[in-house]
């Protein structure tokens, strides 16, 4: 007997005819079902969240900041069991399933306590002008597999901070955390405020093109942006798009190698690689590269891969058959070229989708596993001898969405910093993002923000009123 968890519209149970199932990819078993829903559903969710929207656009801003805050205080109180129900589906280690969620509502917490931006731009005798930022109205986000709830939060929280109603779909591959979470917040929110659905990859294109959807917040690969920017179009929705990345990191000869190159193994390898801003690509400079390589060889071929479910594994399972196959092609696909492949431990047998952590030493810029974004446990090593060469390999890509410096010489890592081609740059670590700052895709990596208080702002229209300021007779 497997779980099912139905959708939540209108703050009452949703069912679709049809039905998902959502498989555990540590070993293939069943983890649940959840309702497959078409048109006639997201009519249903579209009609709630209309439904809603006057009244939550019309709820003083205090008010909505406290509703943000419930919802990360409510995450954050069901912390231990939605984590386990991540893990079972994503497949994660339980401890960055736990990181997840407790992000996912500090995030919530951090989103919470931005005031109405409100701009006086001129206070004259003669005129007063008040830029303010005025909620668009019902919103469709559409999220991932790698992050379900994290990505979800990070779009919910700033949405209805704004005074937006929602309909969010999360991946098929991933979708139960979230309806849990659905399921938590009924208490919390008022009806039709956030309507989450679940179904099929029919579903997105329905939400893309749908007249109804004032602004599409979406977060996936490029290819798929691409689509949602063209079906997007007619209607001329505003759109967030967080894409795809080919990270680079730059490892200059002056780092304590032990610590750096630790470092950037976990900022390659933490959730099986599968983040968009994990390193994807390691340029490390010839005088340390041996050495760096041992450290992070030694590193794959010493921790656990495993089921997500038990204590101590450091790297789950890749998320889903699609990914895996990919991963592994690439993985091929250096091998038949005849590049030196530097596979870690062995997973356990049986039939989870689990590919070893994979380090490529120096292949040719070329090659498939430089050029492409590999999403998965498997990153090429390159050495590197000359700064300006290496920022220009960096660059060299259609996408543009994080980078890492690493080296102890402040002035170097800056002057390189501000020569790469990236919405993020860190310096000396890898993955730190907060809630304050944006984060943005440069070049094909995406389009607008999220985070900070330009990623809030994503979710309004500027809105300028001008007071001519006239005698009023005595
Ligand atoms: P994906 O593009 O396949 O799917 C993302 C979402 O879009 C899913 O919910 C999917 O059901 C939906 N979808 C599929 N086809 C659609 C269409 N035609 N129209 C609208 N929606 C559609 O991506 P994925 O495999 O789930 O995620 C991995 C990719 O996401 C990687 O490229 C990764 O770099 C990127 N990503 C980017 C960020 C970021 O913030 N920049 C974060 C996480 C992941």
């Amino acid at each position: 007997m497997t779980d099912y968890l139905p959708m939540t519209v209108g703050g009452v149970d949703l069912d679709a005819e049809k039905r998902l199932q959502i498989l555990n990819p540590a070993d293939g078993s069943p983890v649940g079902e959840t309702p497959d829903a078409g048109e006639a559903e997201l009519e249903t969710a579209i009609a709630a969240a209309q439904a809603a929207f006057p009244k939550w656009a019309a709820t003083p801003w205090a008010e909505r900041q406290a509703a943000v805050a419930a919802i990360g205080q409510t995450l954050l109180d069901n912390a231990d069991e939605l984590a386990r129900m991540l893990t079972r589906e994503h497949g994660k280690p339980i401890d960055q399933a736990a990181f997840e969620i407790n992000a996912a509502g500090q995030w919530c917490l951090a989103t919470s306590s931005y005031a109405d931006p409100v701009t006086v731009v001129e206070d004259t005798p003669e005129h007063r002008i008040e830029t303010h930022h005025v909620p668009i109205g019902v919103v469709g986000a559409i999220s991932p597999w790698n992050f379900p709830v994290l990505l979800s939060m990070w779009k919910i929280g700033p949405a209805l901070l704004a005074g937006n109603t929602m309909v969010l779909k999360p991946s098929p591959f991933t979708p139960m955390t979230v309806l849990k979470i659905g399921q938590l917040l009924r208490s919390v929110l008022p009806a039709g405020v956030l309507n989450l659905i679940t179904g099929g990859d029919h579903l997105g294109p329905l939400m893309t093109s749908h007249e109804a959807f004032g602004k599409i917040s979406f977060t996936g690969s490029t290819a798929t942006g691409r689509k949602v920017m063209q079906s997007a179009a007619p209607t001329l929705k505003r759109l967030t798009l967080e894409l795809g990345g080919n990270d680079a990191a730059i490892v200059f000869p002056d780092v304590d190698v032990r610590d750096t190159a630790e470092k950037l193994f976990w900022s390659a390898f933490t959730n099986a690689g599968q983040i968009c801003v994990a390193t994807k690509r390691a340029y490390v400079h010839e005088e340390v590269y041996d050495a760096v390589r041992d450290v992070m060889a030694e590193m794959a071929r010493t921790l656990p891969i495993g089921d997500g479910s038990q204590q101590g594994v450091a790297f789950g399972p890749v998320q889903n058959r699609p990914q895996y196959d990919r991963v592994r092609d690439l993985i091929a696909d250096s091998r038949a070229s005849g590049h030196t492949v530097i596979e870690g431990a062995a997973p356990p047998p049986g039939d989870g989708l689990f590919v070893p952590v994979t380090l490529i030493d120096n292949p040719p810029e070329s090659s498939r596993i430089v050029q492409e974004e590999q999403f998965g446990p498997v990153l090429p090593l390159m050495r590197f001898s000359d700064e300006k060469d290496v920022i220009a390999l960096a660059n060299a890509s259609e996408f543009g969405l994080a980078a890492t410096v690493w080296t102890k010489d402040e002035d170097r890592a800056m002057r390189v910093a501000s020569q790469l081609e990236a919405g993020s740059v860190w310096i000396n670590e890898g993955l730190a993002l907060s809630p304050f700052a944006a984060f943005a895709g440069h070049k094909q990596s995406g389009v607008g923000q999220e985070n900070g208080l330009g990623g809030l702002l994503e979710y309004t229209n500027p809105k300028t009123v001008t007071l001519r300021r006239v005698p009023v007779a005595a």
